[in-house]
């Protein structure tokens, strides 16, 4: 058990009610997370753990916090963010299908449950900002760096050549009514039929 993840629980096992409380700091021995972020190799993690001796086994519960560091989804600056996630696994004392986890050799290993997590809790798509702006599509320079970009209004020269007309179409049909509210005329004007 040379995993730093590895806790003794030899005085808790078999041992119904016993409790104990452990708060370690333990440096990543492995990646965790294979996307644009993760939790880096050598990284430290700051974990609470409660050991809960229980009949069938050691119930391992807590909390981990460390930095996720990686690379923004859109326009790549990197970028680190607090990883904060909780967990509970029962680890049995009899290897059988009921169960994932077990103590071996008198010892509770975290990491893996500890590393679901983490993993989880990443984002697949991080980014530095939530407007995050990207990159400009034809130079590549980071839009965010600009300032603020007012983005350029595509005009349609067909549509364009309109735009001095707007209203006109409105007048237009106003033509020939006298009365601004039709509608209650006692006739009816036709539309209503
Ligand atoms: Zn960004």
């Amino acid at each position: 058990m040379n995993s730093p993840f590895a806790l003794r629980v030899r005085d808790l096992a078999h041992r119904p009610g016993e409790m104990r409380e452990h708060s370690l700091d333990v440096e990543v021995p492995d990646a965790m997370g294979a996307g644009v972020i993760a939790v880096r190799e050598g990284a430290t993690l700051q974990l609470d753990v409660k050991l809960e001796g229980l009949h069938e086994g050691v119930l391992v519960s807590g909390h981990a916090s460390a930095e996720a560091t990686g690379e923004c989804s859109r326009c790549l600056i990197d970028i680190s963010e607090p990883v904060e996630v909780d967990f509970a696994e029962l680890f049995a004392y009899d290897v059988s299908e009921d169960f994932d986890f077990f103590v071996h050799d008198d010892h509770v290993d975290c990491e893996p449950v500890v590393r679901d997590a983490v993993v989880l809790s990443l984002p697949f798509q991080p980014v530095c900002r939530p407007d995050c702006p990207g990159l400009d599509p034809v130079t590549g320079e980071r839009l965010a760096d600009l300032g603020e970009v007012t983005p350029r209004e595509v005009l349609d020269p067909r549509w364009a050549a309109l735009s001095g007309f707007q209203g006109v179409g409105t007048d237009a049909e106003r033509v020939g009514t006298d009365d601004s509210t039709p509608h209650q005329s006692p006739e009816g004007d036709g539309r209503t039929a």
